[in-house]
């Protein structure tokens, strides 16, 4: 059995393992594909000391990093079920969709989340192309651009807000027929010269040349107008989904399916950590998970020297 098993090799999971086996504890790893998000993620350039590096090329690091600690790595497979101990300070067992179990005393769960997709014609084809999630990350290389922002809850508006201040325009869509964020950053964002609003908007696809998006098609869903205005970039704010389908009845969950956790990354079952985008921490971003896995891994020590085996 492990003293920590970590489900999920993203930032969290990733600098969890390092942070679990630098103590000398029995240490595996269960994840579907290394790196998580940073796969697809073209360029990084706001992590500490790293001017600027590649999404494929972080995660190689961080695999590297964890294999270099001796790490028990298991890619390519996806947790299906945990099952909790039945005692203070027994083992947990975690199935895996192929039905294989491991057995452990801690587990640390780091599955990450992932953007909900428009699902048009065109939005694939040019992600990373002008198509992008995260305004912290890309909204710089938009600037002096005209872009759009699909999604008038609290992230498009706050993501409007951002880039308004960094590229040339900001034209922001919403589907309903009202803006769901916060009065105060509606107020704030309608105070800012180069941003448009349209309610009733329904994005129908996104158009380019082939090797870069250049426009999209919205319908106005009052009037039944079509518009297709020319932009050099979408960032889509229509929510972000954390894994955590197979956690339901396990953990705590919030009502947006994130897992429920405290300052030390404890969620509501003893000896059952959790870590970065599938959490209830605010500002989905690397450093932040990998801080944060840094910090379940701490924790779940600490729960394995304070928690004898019954
Ligand atoms: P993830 O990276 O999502 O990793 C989750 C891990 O869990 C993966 O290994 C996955 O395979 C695994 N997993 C999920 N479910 C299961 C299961 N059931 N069984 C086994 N394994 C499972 N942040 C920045 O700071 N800077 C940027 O420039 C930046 N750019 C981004 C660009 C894009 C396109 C995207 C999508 C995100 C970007 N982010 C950026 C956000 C950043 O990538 C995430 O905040 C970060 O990766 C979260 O790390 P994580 O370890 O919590 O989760």
């Amino acid at each position: 059995p492990y003293e920590v098993l970590i489900i999920g090799g993203g930032p969290a999971g990733a600098a969890a393992a390092v942070y679990a086996a630098r103590k000398g504890i029995r240490t595996g790893i269960v994840a579907e594909r290394f790196g998580g998000q940073t796969m697809d993620t073209l360029g990084i350039e706001n992590y500490p000391s790293v001017l600027e590096t590649e999404g494929p090329k972080f995660a190689a690091g961080l695999e590297a990093q964890v294999r270099h600690y001796g790490v028990d790595i298991i890619t390519l497979q996806r947790v299906a079920k945990i099952d909790p101990a039945g005692e203070a300070g027994g083992q947990a067992t975690v199935t895996l969709e192929n039905g294989a179990q491991l057995k452990a005393r801690s587990v640390i769960l780091a599955t990450g989340a992932r953007w909900r997709n428009m699902n048009v014609p065109g939005e694939a084809e040019y992600r990373t192309k002008g198509v992008a999630y995260c305004p912290h990350c890309d909204g710089p290389l938009f600037k002096g651009k005209d872009v759009a922002v699909i999604g008038g809850g609290n992230s498009g508006v706050e993501a409007a807000i951002d880039l308004a201040g960094v590229v040339k325009s900001v034209t922001l869509l919403e589907f309903a027929d009202q803006l769901k964020a916060d009065q105060v950053l509606v107020d704030k964002l309608k105070s800012m010269p180069n941003v448009t609003i349209h309610v009733n908007a329904q994005t129908t696809e996104v158009v380019g040349d082939g090797q870069k998006m250049n426009g999209l098609k919205w319908k106005d869903r009052v009037t039944g107008d079509e518009h297709s205005p020319a932009l050099a970039g979408v960032f889509v704010q229509i929510g972000l989904v954390p894994n955590t389908e197979f956690l339901k009845g396990t953990v705590e969950l919030s009502r947006f399916g994130e897992i429920i956790i405290d300052a030390k990354c404890h969620t509501s079952v003893p000896g059952i950590f959790a870590a970065g985008d599938v959490t209830t921490v605010p500002y989905k971003q690397i450093v932040i998970a990998a801080g944060e896995g840094s910090k379940a891994a701490l924790s779940a020590f600490d729960h394995l020297i304070r928690t004898p085996a019954p």
